[in-house]
């Protein structure tokens, strides 16, 4: 038997840090499971209670109560999943393989309590004479949906399918993800002074750097991690490490053995298939459309299709022109891809005469976040200020305090911006804690995660254009939700469309390269 937990008590349920973030210096790796045992079993106690309800369902009783219930879940799986994403371990990422599943079945549980979804459905068919705000009507009709989608109307075999089929995805999803991050962080490519032939410096810092993280310094990593591999392949003038890189980068996931991802994703197809049929849904991408603004698969090919065509013309086009310069430059090879990078520079550099190595020292990583804070400052007129010294998941990641024009506190924005070997490929944003007015409350604390090249100590960090966009881009999914001035917690932020999520991001983005900023 595990010992009892408090919830009311523990630093991962209870947040009494620094700010009001968790107190992280108090959390174990081995806290998770216990603290999640725990909290599932609060929330299904809560779930019970609601269900149990002997008066009639109200907005309050039933849906705001549904909305409120789970804080301590919510609380542990945000760190969690935090820390599954940004700066994982062995302990984590086993964690991780058994709580996925867990979840599925608590919330497959949810959605097919009978009880529950009466009291919902009964809200909903009378939704029209609850003269309800339009806020609230939304988060009706969602949940309503929602349930639905999840199996509420199906009869008891379907139900038992649909929850066996959920747990098993979200195992696979679990799986897939572990796979790539094992491959992204056991393969490197260590180099040696004489053979760096047209690498900037920046790079050279970057990979000297990455070496000596994986134990080898002195020498040079070339990681699958975006920011080193691209600008290796982009400047290397060694075709036959080029070429080494691109099929490591290209093969992640599929390399054989344990971490290959081939039958995962078979196995992912054909449950993911079996799950929209017995949803009534003629294919896997009906079903995750259907609650989109684009509705159906025919309207998205509609739109990608045409942009699609004309894309593969201006490809072709162009690589016309790169093997015109690789036989110029009196390369007698088939033109391939690990060669695309590479002529692009060189291509650009004769078209505009510059090339990116001599740009990236304008796009310094202290200016680039400047320059986000400010655009956000101008145009709605929040700030940030960073508090140094708070122990977060990761030293690297920082805690800046946002404030409102009248000085007022409006929420935390963290930042994670350095690649290590436990963090996973790519950029995102996501939410220590949603913003949203009802019950008590809460104040959003929002975080982006990155991975350009962490430079060695002392020297600062470099971005290229396109690291600079992505900045740019997921600190506008930031204050997205940062921004956000909601009551229901399910609509806070970026829970909107999947194909409306991109919008701010998209267009905060565009600001980088307005010349004011
Ligand atoms: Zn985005």
């Amino acid at each position: 038997m595990s010992k009892a937990v408090d919830l009311a008590a523990h630093p991962l349920t209870l947040w009494q840090g620094p700010l009001g973030l968790p107190d992280f210096s108090r959390i174990g790796d081995d806290d998770f499971g216990p603290v999640f045992d725990a909290a599932l079993a609060a929330h299904q106690a809560e779930i019970d209670a609601i269900a149990g309800n002997s008066e009639a369902p109200s907005v309050e009783n039933t849906l705001a109560a549904l909305e409120l219930a789970g804080e301590a879940l919510d609380h542990v799986s945000s760190i969690f999943w935090c820390r599954a994403g940004a700066h994982t371990n062995d302990t984590i990422q086993a964690m991780e393989r058994e709580v996925s599943p867990k979840m599925s079945r608590h919330f497959s549980a949810i959605s097919m309590n009978e009880k529950l979804f009466a009291r919902i459905d009964d809200l909903y068919q009378r939704r029209d004479s609850l003269k309800l705000d339009p806020e609230t009507l939304r988060v009706l009709e969602k949940t309503w949906k929602g349930f639905v989608r999840s199996g509420a109307k199906l009869d008891a075999d379907g139900k038992k399918r649909l929850a066996a089929i959920n747990e098993e995805l979200s195992s696979l999803g679990t799986q897939f993800g572990q796979n790539v991050l094992a491959d992204e962080r056991d393969w490197a490519l260590f180099l040696d002074e004489a053979d760096l032939a047209g690498l900037p410096d920046f790079l050279k810092s970057a990979m000297a750097e990455a070496a000596e993280m994986r134990g080898q310094k002195g020498r040079y990593a070339v990681t699958l991690s975006r920011s080193i591999y691209e600008p290796f392949s982009t400047f290397s003038e060694r075709r036959d490490l080029r070429e080494i890189a691109f099929k490591a980068f290209i093969m992640r996931g599929q390399n054989g053995g344990a971490s290959d991802n081939s039958d995962v994703v078979r196995d992912m197809l054909k449950l993911r298939a079996e799950k929209a049929k017995l949803l009534g849904y003629g294919s896997f991408a009906a079903l995750k459309l259907d609650d989109t603004m684009a509705k159906t698969p025919e309207a998205v090919h509609e739109l990608l299709d045409p942009v699609w065509e004309k894309a593969l013309e201006k490809a072709a086009a162009d690589q016309k022109e790169l093997e015109r310069l690789a036989a110029e430059a009196g390369s007698n090879e088939k033109f391939a891809a690990w060669d695309w990078r590479f002529y692009q520079e060189k291509l650009r550099a004769e078209k505009f005469a510059f090339d990116e190595a001599e740009l990236k020292p304008y796009l310094q990583l202290e200016r680039v976040i400047e320059a986000c804070f400010d655009v956000a400052t101008r145009l709605f007129g929040i700030s940030f200020e960073e508090k140094k010294g708070i122990t977060v998941w990761h030293p690297d990641a920082r805690v800046f305090v946002v404030k409102n024009a009248n000085g007022s506190e409006r929420g935390l924005f963290l930042a994670d911006y350095f690649a290590r070997p436990s963090k996973r490929s790519g950029a995102w944003m996501s939410a220590l804690q949603s913003g949203y007015k009802l019950g008590h409350g809460a104040k959003p604390v929002i975080y982006n995660v990155m991975n350009f090249a962490k430079p060695p100590a002392g020297e600062a960090a470099l971005l290229s254009v396109d690291e600079a966009k992505t900045l740019f881009h997921e600190f506008g999914h930031a204050l997205h939700g940062m921004l956000t001035d909601v009551t229901w917690p399910s609509v806070s932020g970026t829970s909107v469309s999947r194909d409306f999520v991109e919008l701010p991001s998209q267009l905060y983005e565009h600001w980088l390269t307005v010349p004011a900023v």
